[in-house]
């Protein structure tokens, strides 16, 4: 086995969760979100085991070429649609479709000359404040582009939450009216739904639902557990001891001394670091897991190694340590170094081997 630092991929547990959608919403299609590589799970592979979505999505027009370039011929979407007018003639060229959030990007679809017209997903800003038409812009961009030969009728129409994963907060269904009241009347499809809006709100199902986290095994809600949803993790991040030393009481560990043993005890030196996208932050907080056991990580970590307190049980030189994954959610890991699985995910860094199970 591999020494190296790995993420194992689980294609069967990918599949189950996508099923766990379909199960969920049972009345809806699915665009599968994979940009940022797939949440850093590989954006090529993910596609492949994910035949049955009914589209995929992606952030930027790169990382559609990549899919389009390894023979995915699946509906692509680009969730922020196109970033300058002179990328629509790659956009029809590559049969892309793009989320049309803003007046200048009306404009430029409608003054643009293209080879064939494209499918828009218009996008209503519903009280997220991030992209989207404002409600009074909304109709008079529909208008305008339902004219239009370069706009494939009819339009799908979007929005997106800014706290579905707050199952208290009422942003959310206030986020739904405002998008029903905008939308009714009008021909087109309706997408609403993120992960968190599959599993906690059914009335925002719509025609699509478009789930990132979900897909990969993670709850998406506040608080959640992904065995409580019937989701599995995909991802399985894992190392292996390069070294084990015996320290003595008052002994400091790693940079800055910021931990020192109470009583003689044994390290273990993992492979594993900032540098392959592991939390420094998670020095002297986490635990990891070696043999189905949870020991902590004791000093910082640092670029390429992490130090584990392992007492004086028998773990030896090339035992396998996992970061995150069964057992140890990555959910678990993001809340103690304040931040949210979706970053530890994507912060998987290049150096990381990839294996596909
Ligand atoms: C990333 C993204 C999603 C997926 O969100 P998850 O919380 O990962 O399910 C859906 N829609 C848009 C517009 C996105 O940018």
């Amino acid at each position: 086995m591999s020494r190296r630092p790995q993420a194992r991929i689980d294609t069967a547990a990918l599949l189950h969760n996508l099923q766990r959608v379909r199960d969920t919403a049972p009345a809806a299609k699915i665009l599968a979100v994979l940009k940022a590589n797939a949440y850093g799970h590989g954006l090529l592979k993910v596609a492949e085991t994910l035949k049955d979505a009914n589209a995929f999505g992606v952030a930027r027009i790169d990382e559609a070429l990549l899919l389009r370039a390894g023979g995915v011929v699946k509906p692509i979407v680009l969730l922020e649609g196109f970033f300058h007018a002179d990328e629509l003639p790659q956009v029809v060229a590559s049969n892309l479709q793009i989320v049309v959030h803003h007046p200048s990007q009306v404009d430029a679809i409608l003054q643009a000359q293209l080879d064939a017209p494209v499918q828009v997903w218009l996008k209503l800003d519903s009280g997220m404040h991030r992209l989207g038409l404002l409600p009074d812009e909304f109709a008079d961009a529909y208008q305008q582009l339902k004219q239009s030969p370069n706009v494939i009728k009819p339009m799908r129409l979007m929005t997106h939450f800014s706290c579905a994963d707050e199952l208290e907060n009422p942003a959310t269904a206030q986020q739904m009216q405002q998008f029903f009241n905008s939308t009714e009347g009008l021909d087109g499809e309706l997408c609403l739904a993120n992960s968190a809006g599959v599993f906690a709100w059914p009335q925002s199902h719509g025609n699509w639902v478009r789930p990132g986290l979900a897909l990969y095994g993670v709850s998406p809600l506040e608080d959640g557990d992904a065995a409580a949803l019937q989701l599995r993790p995909v991802m399985t991040f894992c190392s292996s001891v390069i070294a084990i030393r015996a320290v003595q009481a008052g002994d400091k560990v790693g940079y800055g001394g910021s931990w020192t043993a109470t009583k003689p005890t044994h390290l273990a030196v993992v492979a594993i670091g900032y540098g392959d996208g592991y939390p420094r932050n998670a020095g002297n907080y986490c635990e990891v897991l070696i043999n189905g056991k949870r020991y902590p990580i004791v000093g910082r970590v640092s670029m390429d190694m992490t130090t584990i307190d392992i007492g004086d049980d028998p773990i030896s030189q090339g035992d396998e340590v996992v970061l995150w994954g069964q057992g140890l959610p990555v959910e678990e890991i993001a809340a103690k170094v304040q931040t949210i699985p979706y970053e530890l995910l994507c912060n998987i860094t290049s150096r990381v081997e990839m294996h596909y199970l």
